[in-house]
């Protein structure tokens, strides 16, 4: 055997202990293939038609036939790929429209925009944040937000969900003994579809010269007038990083700051994750802007998935929620696996989403309601919940 080949046996142990142990914790993931045959009819593995109540197409965008003709003709006009970063030659006309549409839609001076929303978490936080500076983040902020805190190498501390109380108390005792301080928030939380108190964290972060960012990937298109959760919470003026991403509710593919000119030129200058990778395919760009225009021009579009979760929820017992985001929680991962199976079985695809994307013991069936989803594809849902016992009836 040469050195090579033991390299590569120890590499695959590992990788199959490992794997292992996370299948012995149901915590193994697999990917199967899904094809989605209209808004949101798919076949998972080339089985039977399932209704998804588990995409983040929260407009039926994707699909939208102005969305999928404006990146045909934007792959027509300028290629399927940009060829290079944007600050070499991938920069094509597109952009500088998209960028104006979203600070528009976000009330901003500018935006920039990143190949995807990770792409953008993982830039924004370490070119305004370093060593010597203070990160309060959310303790069930998104990962791709965790990735830039790593990467900013500044201290960080978790305050419990939602809670400025605690924020307060972080900021009296450590605000002095650093430099720049940034919290970080989700605007909407993708796993609870509740929304971040913007405001008092804005007026907070104002008195103690702190700065406020929210990741918008869950508000953008479906709350606040679809203009996302600065203006469903009125801080207007409060937050001066609104970041999101393109793929949920646009439909389509990218990241985006929406800030000041300042603070997006700095982005465009120095962020890594914006600078050494490639320009977004034309096509992407594309869809994303006719996805916005549609959205901005349809306040009924923007309010349906809403108005079907709360329908869903009151029939089936549970809190009123303000975001197309419903969790009912199981438990464990078995009990959450089962019951996905089991909705499957009834002709629906809901995802279970177990640790670590949850905290341990809140294994969880999330739903996720869609303009595009039929009256009567809620009905059937809420029946097929009822018959397996989910939600709360008592
Ligand atoms: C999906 C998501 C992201 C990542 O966005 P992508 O464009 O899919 O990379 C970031 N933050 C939150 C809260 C998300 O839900």
């Amino acid at each position: 055997m040469t050195r090579n080949d033991d390299t590569t046996s120890s590499l695959d142990a590992f990788a199959q202990n490992k794997l292992a142990q996370l299948e012995a914790r149901n915590q193994r993931r697999r990917l199967v293939e899904s094809s989605r045959a209209g808004a949101m009819s798919m076949h998972v593995d080339g089985g039977p038609e399932l209704i998804s109540f588990t995409d983040n197409d929260y407009l039926g965008l994707s699909t939208h036939p102005d969305v999928i003709a404006a990146a045909r003709d934007a792959a027509t006009e300028f290629g399927a790929g940009a060829g290079a970063s944007r600050l070499v030659t991938g920069n094509h006309p597109l952009y500088s429209k998209l960028e104006q549409t979203i600070a528009r839609i976000k009330g901003t001076e500018d935006a920039v925009v990143y190949g995807s929303g990770y792409l953008a978490n993982v830039g924004i936080i370490p070119t305004i944040i370093g060593q010597n500076d203070l990160i309060i983040a959310d303790e069930l902020i998104h990962t791709s937000i965790h990735g830039g805190v790593q990467l900013s190498k500044a201290t960080v501390r978790f305050c419990r969900h939602n809670d400025v109380a605690h924020v307060r108390d972080i900021l009296e005792t450590e605000r002095a003994n650093f430099g720049r301080a940034l919290i970080v928030v989700d605007g909407v939380y993708s796993m609870d579809g509740d929304i971040a108190p913007l405001k008092e964290l804005g007026e907070l972060a104002k008195a103690f010269d702190a700065w406020l960012m929210n990741d918008d990937a869950h508000a953008l298109g479906t709350i606040g007038d679809g203009r996302g959760s600065l203006h469903a919470t009125g801080a207007h003026g409060l937050v001066p990083l609104q970041m999101g991403t393109l793929s949920k509710a646009a439909g389509a593919y990218g990241g985006y700051l929406a800030a000041s000119r300042a603070v997006c030129d700095l982005m465009r200058t120095r962020s890594r994750s914006f600078i050494y990778t490639t320009g977004l395919p034309p096509a992407a760009v594309g869809a994303a802007l006719k996805a916005l225009e549609l959205t901005e021009a349809d306040a009924e579009l923007v309010a349906r998935p809403t108005k079907l979760a709360q329908h869903f929820a009151n029939e089936l017992g549970l809190a009123k929620p303000v975001t197309p985001i419903v969790p009912i929680v199981i438990g464990s991962e078995t009990d959450a696996l089962k019951a996905s199976s089991d909705l499957a079985d009834l002709g629906f695809k809901v995802i279970a989403f177990r640790p670590p994307t949850v905290p341990e013991g809140t294994s969880r069936l999330r739903f996720c309601f869609s303009a595009s989803h039929r009256d009567h594809d809620v009905e059937r849902l809420i029946a097929a919940c009822k018959k397996l016992g989910l939600g709360n009836m008592s």
